[in-house]
């Protein structure tokens, strides 16, 4: 998995409704990423301060804050 597959995962991952499978893939890429790691533990608290307890899609701003991070680390023609 790449980053933007982490992006593209993250709010099924955060929601725990990824495959066994795919989780293990985008929990080996955190552990080799540090900056999808900050984004997946900056998102992980931004969604609980949105939602205490229900499971809940990202916020459209949150994932615009993702792609514009996802898009200074890849450079500007991916993302
Ligand atoms: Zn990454």
């Amino acid at each position: 998995m790449n980053c933007d597959g982490v992006i593209r995962e993250l709010s099924n991952y955060l929601d725990g409704e990824l495959e066994p499978a795919v989780q293990k893939e985008l929990e080996r890429h955190l552990a080799d990423c540090g900056e999808c790691a900050l984004i997946v533990d900056q998102t992980k608290k931004t969604v609980q301060i949105f939602c205490d307890s229900e499971p809940v899609e990202l916020p459209a701003e949150v994932r615009s804050r993702l792609r514009q991070a996802l898009r200074r680390k890849l450079g500007p023609s991916s993302a």
